[in-house]
């Protein structure tokens, strides 16, 4: 599905046009390639306390000692080209105390590179802090969102909020701050992940963190399912790939392509997380990771909606996920730090009109992810769910052409998502390191103008 504007607006003379008469310019963001510099130049960090020292010190070690070995500076110069701004505000206690770093973060702005990195990390404000402190903290929300819908040139702003009594060197927040600061998140945006516990561990190989592990996606014929299988392989696991009958040409090819194997199953069937947990334990020997990615829409203004528009809806989309579950939380088979990531939408979280039944279902996987999360918590287990906003597939490429092209445009980074950046988001919430990011939902919409 390929966006014909984006393209026009960064090419030759249709470049200048746009420029002249004032119209958005989206760039072109830059992907996730294996083998990549996990961030390209020079990395301000700014802050204060033994916290700014820690991620600092991770940040500029040498990989032998288990750092990331950046170029790591503590304060502005001149004349540098930036690749990434973290912002390391867990420690602030009065509003205050977020001047001298922010505004030593405004005088690079100007020298970002395109697609540069810029990452807060702090604390979540809570009803039993300081007022002064909880307004602070609240404060960098407030901060964080305005910054990433001032960045541009692909440019993005994320913020990890790290729970009280959590180290900021956890795994999972250096997991989401690796993760926010990489190119696989291109087309997150303006997102606080709150990381909750310590759980989770930092994988031997960053570039392959699932090694070892085995993994189930639904819906995986095509658009986001079949993404994600490619990343989840890229990534280390082996894949097993489900889909509907009807689909079994395209899912075999996509299940060859990586070597994993095909499972043609309806999700809403009765016995469908029993075949599922049995193909994996015969094929593959275990289950690690659920990725509950099949999902369809049946638009209609609910005064016109049809019971079995309804009904096929919340069956596929959040009934299904339910009763596999329950299959999985009771067999005893799924027990190693298991991971269930389920696809929601920005639609379940601000609504849109003509989708009360597609926004009951992903609302409806908020709130399963929310409460499967302590049913896995005993297991060093997750549940989460991402949210897409405008990802060009062949399910949005049915909206009627203005409407798509608006849709496209209202989000900070004025583009429609890729598969893949959905899929890049799963595997992270799929991996080791993200073992301390419970019953949470991210959302992957480039900053979506619409919802929270
Ligand atoms: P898609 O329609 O391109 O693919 C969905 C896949 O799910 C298909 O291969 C289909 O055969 C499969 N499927 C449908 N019903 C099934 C069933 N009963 N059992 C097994 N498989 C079944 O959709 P997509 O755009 O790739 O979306 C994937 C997921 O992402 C969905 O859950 C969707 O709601 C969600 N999502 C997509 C967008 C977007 O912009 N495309 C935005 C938000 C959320």
């Amino acid at each position: 599905m390929s966006d014909t504007y984006l393209r026009l607006v960064n090419s030759g003379v249709t470049a200048k046009i746009a420029k002249q008469l004032g119209l958005p310019r989206p760039s072109p963001l830059q992907r996730y390639t294996p083998g990549q510099p996990l961030v390209d130049g020079p990395v301000l960090v700014l802050g204060t306390g033994k916290d700014t020292d820690a991620i600092a010190g991770l940040l500029a070690a040498p990989t032998a000692d288990f750092g990331w070995d950046l170029d790591v500076h503590r304060h502005a110069t001149p004349d540098t080209r930036w690749a990434a701004l973290v912002l390391v505000l867990s420690e602030v206690v009065h509003p205050d105390d977020l001047t001298a770093p922010v505004l030593e973060a405004a005088s690079v702005l100007r020298s970002l590179k395109s697609g540069a990195r810029v990452v807060t990390i702090s604390r979540p404000a809570g009803d039993d802090d300081a007022p002064a402190m909880s307004a602070a903290r609240q404060g960098v929300d407030g901060f964080l969102r305005s910054l990433a819908k001032e960045l541009r040139g692909g440019s993005t702003g994320n913020g990890v909020v790290v729970a009280d009594g959590v180290p900021v060197t956890a795994p999972a927040a250096v997991g989401a701050l690796r993760f926010f600061l990489s190119t696989r998140s291109a087309f997150v945006d303006g997102q606080l992940l709150a990381v909750d516990s310590e759980t989770g561990s930092l994988p031997d190989d960053w570039d392959r963190p699932l090694a070892g592990r085995v993994a189930v996606v639904t819906g995986a014929a095509r658009g986001i399912g079949a993404a994600i299988v490619d990343v989840l392989a890229r990534d280390g696991a082996t894949v097993v790939a489900v889909d509907v009958p009807a689909a079994g040409e395209q899912l075999a090819a996509v299940a060859n392509r990586v070597r994993g194997t095909a499972l043609q199953v309806d999700v809403t069937a009765e016995d469908a997380g029993r075949r599922i947990l049995d193909h994996a334990l015969a094929r593959h020997g275990r289950l690690d990771i659920v990725v509950h990615n099949a999902g369809i829409t049946r638009d209609k203004l609910l005064a016109n909606m049809k019971p079995d528009q309804w009904g096929s809806v919340l069956a596929v989309n959040i009934a299904a996920q339910l009763r596999i579950n329950e299959t999985l939380l009771t067999s005893g088979d799924f027990t190693d730090a298991p991971r269930i990531v389920s696809l929601a939408s920005t639609s379940g979280i601000a609504g849109n009109r003509g989708q009360t039944n597609y926004a009951t279902s992903k609302g409806g996987v908020i709130g399963m992810v929310r409460a499967t999360a302590p049913l896995l918590a005993p297991f060093g287990g997750t549940a989460n769910a991402v949210a897409p906003g405008f990802i060009e597939t062949e399910m949005t490429a049915r909206i009627p052409a203005l409407t798509r092209q608006v849709a496209r445009r209202l989000n900070s980074l004025q583009q429609g998502g890729q598969p893949v950046d959905v899929a890049e988001t799963v595997a992270f919430l799929a991996s080791p390191q993200a073992g301390g990011i419970v019953g949470r939902v991210l959302r992957v919409c480039g900053q979506n103008m619409v919802g929270q």
